[in-house]
């Protein structure tokens, strides 16, 4: 075998969402970088749903951006139909979501990767990680060729041992029929990895002209369209967008799924993995929801330049003939043509209980991780992983700090903690619910919480910080005018309340007053405030939630206070719990398993409980007296 061998501050295994934001961030803070990749026409590829974004999952990617990520920018560039979800509840869950053109993503991002300076983009599968004395060494591919590296970041995704399965038929490949990797999982069991066996499934694809859209309703994109990304101009993203189409399941689709049930893989047996519960199949909702008689069908483009539809809630493993029978049941897919078949994919990843908050395994030195690999589920879940991974692998070599966010700062703080501190046993997926101070983490003050950050490791530069810093001076400049602004209740005022339904003033109000109620807010205002400034869309808003949801905000900020007084309370992962007598045997178990960085993390982990904590404080309390025996 030839044994050429070259040298590069970081090795990123995997050119998927995880591991395009980690070779980025490592090579935009100077580290030579190397990203390897199964298949150089798969770098970013999008194996499931065509769009970015949704319910909590369009919060990542506006953090990841806000802290110098690419995955914001690259969706504004090749989306097709954007909106904001649960524009009719509260900010707290607004969300955006964008269609992507799946093909332009990727060669946009592979556009990227390959002219980012210290960036080396290589077709190879890597076989092995080469490990000295618990410090990360490189990697060596299937040639047998080595690439040394001080750090070295695993974005594996859905292809170690990935096997795709639809009715009796399965096949040892990654998504989409791509090479599967074969040989790295062993080399990580030998390297005493914890490995664990996941699944996940994805709908057929069929063909557009097979399609009668009279039977469906369609859904628009928004009018005005906010981009993803802080640095994205508006006006740019102002283009014309394609629809999708809603139609739904009926009985005689649940009659189908039921009559084959025998034949699924899922649940003959056949398919091992374990299935992420929030992102079930078709078959899974028939079973589980039997008194639902019906199930939304989402019809997407999958581009611009392809018929392809993707059918979006009927994701399968159920046989090829099912399939067609089942789909068409459904209104508007009677005559459909598949493309290609919905099928389910194995694939192995580890238990992420075995990784520092930093992404680092705790047991050796300089391997880092992200994405699916690391037990989660979605591009955008992944993508902020590989970005945090990335940046900590050169923190490491740059002798810098650990980058963590905590809770109360990010949605990517609460998915990671989630990860290396609860039990995983499925794909985790990123939902709102799971944020405790989700009225502060919302997705359109991402760049005010993490803007500093980003341009503090050094991925966000001056002109884009400063642009922030000025954001942040107009909105408490213009909050303040607000407050110090009075409204007489002259006739104007008068009937301008009335025609708004709002009571009318006695006396005076301020203009924040006025906002604060909960029929106005601060764009209606405008009629009569003459002197407001010009502010940007996105200033303006943010205006408007300050002074609307000021008690919320204040609240919550107390909570957050009280979060973190716990999670400054540091933990060495060096101490024996065992040493701590009162501590009850199942919490000393836990705590000696997980090492806890802090009194936070450890009341997070299932098994250890209040009193526990209690206990461990006063603990902690008499070690810093010098109590302690
Ligand atoms: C069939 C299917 C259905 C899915 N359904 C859903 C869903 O319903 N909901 C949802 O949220 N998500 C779903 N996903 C998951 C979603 O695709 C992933 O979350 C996302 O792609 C993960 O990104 P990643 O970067 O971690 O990994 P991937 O996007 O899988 O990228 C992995 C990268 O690693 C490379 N690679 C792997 N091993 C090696 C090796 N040994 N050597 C060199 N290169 C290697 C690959 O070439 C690829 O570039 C589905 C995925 C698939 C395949």
């Amino acid at each position: 075998m030839p044994n050429l061998e070259e040298t590069y501050d970081i090795v990123v295994v995997g050119a998927g969402h995880a591991g395009c934001e980690a070779a980025l961030a490592c090579a935009r803070l100077g580290m030579e970088t190397i990203v390897f990749t199964v298949s150089v026409d798969s770098i970013a590829l999008m194996p499931c749903n065509p769009n970015i974004g949704g319910s909590s999952k369009g919060h990542l990617v506006r953090e990841l951006d806000a802290l110098g990520g690419e995955m914001g920018r690259n969706i504004d560039k090749t989306f097709i139909q954007s909106k904001m979800l649960n524009e009719s509840k509260g900010p707290a869950v607004h969300s955006l979501r964008a269609q992507a053109d799946k093909q332009d993503y990727s060669r946009q991002m592979r556009r990227t990767l390959e002219n980012t300076d210290h960036l080396t983009v290589r077709q190879a599968e890597v076989t092995e990680i080469m490990v000295e004395d618990h410090q990360i060494a490189g990697v060596r591919t299937f040639s047998g060729a080595v690439y040394r590296a001080k750090a070295v970041v695993l974005c594996t995704g859905t292809y170690l041992k990935a096997r795709c399965i639809y009715g009796d038929v399965s096949n040892y490949t990654g998504p989409n029929g791509l090479q599967a990797a074969n040989h790295l999982t062993d080399s990580l069991i030998a390297n005493g990895i914890e490995m664990f066996r996941f699944k996940t499934g994805t709908p057929a694809r069929v063909d557009k002209r097979s399609i009668d859209f009279s039977k469906m309703e369609e859904q628009f994109g928004d009018e005005r369209v906010v981009p993803f990304s802080f640095s994205t101009d508006p006006e740019s993203v102002q283009k014309e967008q394609v629809s999708c189409w809603l139609t739904y399941t009926n009985e005689n689709t649940h009659e189908i799924i039921r009559g084959n049930l025998d034949r699924s893989p899922l649940f003959s047996g056949a398919i091992e993995g374990t299935g992420p519960r929030y992102c079930p199949s078709i078959e899974d909702k028939v079973v589980k929801f039997p008194d639902k008689n019906r199930h939304q069908v989402f019809v997407e483009p999958e581009g611009l330049y392809t018929n392809e539809m993707y059918l979006g809630g009927m994701s399968s493993s159920l046989p090829e003939d099912v399939q067609y029978a089942m789909y068409r049941t459904v209104p508007g897919l009677e005559n459909v043509k598949v493309v290609r078949n919905a099928y389910a994919i194995e694939y192995d990843c580890i238990n992420s209980l075995q990784l520092k908050p930093s992404l680092e395994f705790k047991a050796i030195r300089g391997l880092f991780s992200g994405g699916q690999f690391n037990g989660s589920s979605g591009y955008e879940e992944a993508a902020v992983q590989g970005f945090m991974a990335g940046v900590n692998a050169a923190m490491e070599i740059l002798g810098r700090e650990p980058f963590v966010l905590d809770r109360s700062q990010a949605y990517i703080g609460v998915l990671i903690d989630d990860l290396v501190t609860k039990e995983n046993h499925e794909p985790y997926r990123m939902m709102t619910s799971r944020a405790e101070y989700r009225l502060l983490l919302r997705q359109d003050n991402a760049d005010l919480r993490l803007r500093a950050i980003g341009h503090e490791i050094g991925l966000v530069d001056d002109a884009t910080y400063e642009k922030t810093l000025q954001k942040e001076r107009d909105i408490a400049a213009e909050v303040e005018r607000l407050e110090s602004t009075n409204v007489g209740a002259n006739a104007r005022v008068q009937d301008f309340l009335e025609r708004y339904g709002s009571t009318p003033l006695k006396t005076g109000a301020t203009m924040a007053e006025l906002v604060r109620r909960p029929e106005l807010n601060y764009f209606m205002l405008t009629e009569i405030d003459p002197n407001r400034p010009e502010l940007p869309e996105d200033t303006a808003k943010q205006v408007d939630i300050n002074i609307k949801y000021e008690g919320y905000l204040r609240r919550q900020q107390q909570q957050v206070a009280q979060f973190k007084k716990l999670e400054s309370k540091k933990l060495s992962p060096d101490f024996d719990y065992s040493t701590v007598g009162s501590l009850r045997r199942e919490a000393v178990q836990k705590l000696n398993q997980h090492k806890p960085a802090s009194i936070g993390q450890a009341s997070r982990i299932s098994g250890v409980s209040p009193a526990d904590i209690s206990v461990l404080l006063v603990h902690l309390e008499q070690m810093r007296h010098g109590k302690n025996d």
